[in-house]
């Protein structure tokens, strides 16, 4: 239901996690981080309120990273578990993936995966997402790319924001039918479902329209539609008092 997205110099979970508490208004059954750090990609969920998952990040530290996805789930394909929530990985714990909304043509993908020999271990919609989007980077070797190419065979409204091991300063979102807003700051960006989760840390923010992609790097914001071409966005400035 909330999505945080950031790359920068700050620690990714600190920021990620302030977000995530600023969308906890809009109401969720689950929370979850993921963090790249240290050549690889470490995740920490829980079934329940945020407090649940912060005595797990204290129970079971993180490291520290500097690029960083967080989720609040509000279930729609599977029960509010520790397993079903967000983020959700391909088999090899490369790529992280958080989405609000609904694939629905993801029973169709499932059994594609499955006879690929990927092993599925959810039972949301979204983790279909993770395994073609490791198919997909496996051959580009680009996110942003490979969030395209995965997006053309998404039918539903979804909002996704992923992260890769392999790629380890940038974080990809995608949107179709659902919100998304990038935060733009000094050597830092931001991505969120709603420009409270980031107003803290800047007010100049890109909106995506329907059907784009966006790459966010610490000084690089790129937008395109799902075929890879140039894309129009709406940038504003906040000026409301987001405190309120
Ligand atoms: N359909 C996804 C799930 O049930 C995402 C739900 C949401 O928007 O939080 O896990």
């Amino acid at each position: 239901c909330g999505i945080v997205g950031y790359v920068g110099p700050q620690s990714a979970l600190n920021v990620v996690t302030a977000g995530l508490k600023r969308l906890e208004y809009r109401g969720y059954d689950s929370a979850g981080v993921a963090v790249l750090a240290d050549g690889g990609l470490a995740t920490a969920k829980r079934a329940g309120k945020l407090v649940n998952l912060e005595k797990e990040l204290a129970e079971r530290p993180l490291p520290t990273g500097t690029t960083g996805i967080g989720h609040t789930r509000w279930a729609t394909h599977g029960g509010p578990t520790d397993a079903n929530a967000h983020p959700h990985l391909d088999n090899a714990g490369r790529v992280a993936v958080v989405h609000n909304g609904i694939i629905e043509n993801f029973a169709a993908l499932r059994a594609e995966l499955a006879e690929r020999g990927h092993d599925l271990t959810s039972e949301t919609d979204t983790e279909v997402v993770a395994h073609l989007l490791a198919e997909e980077f496996s051959a580009c070797a680009d996110l942003a790319e490979a969030m395209r190419l995965v997006c053309r065979r998404l039918e539903g409204a979804f909002t996704l924001v992923a992260v890769h091991a392999d790629e380890p300063d940038v974080v990809v979102g995608a949107r179709r039918n659902s919100p998304l807003v990038v935060g733009v700051g000094e050597g830092e960006a931001f991505l969120a479902s709603d420009v409270a989760a980031f107003i803290a840390h800047t007010r100049d923010a890109v909106e995506l329209g329907q059907d784009q992609v966006v790459e966010l790097r610490r000084d690089a914001v790129t937008v395109t539609d799902f075929d890879g071409g140039a894309a129009d966005v709406r940038e504003y400035h906040v000026d409301w008092d987001a405190s309120a």
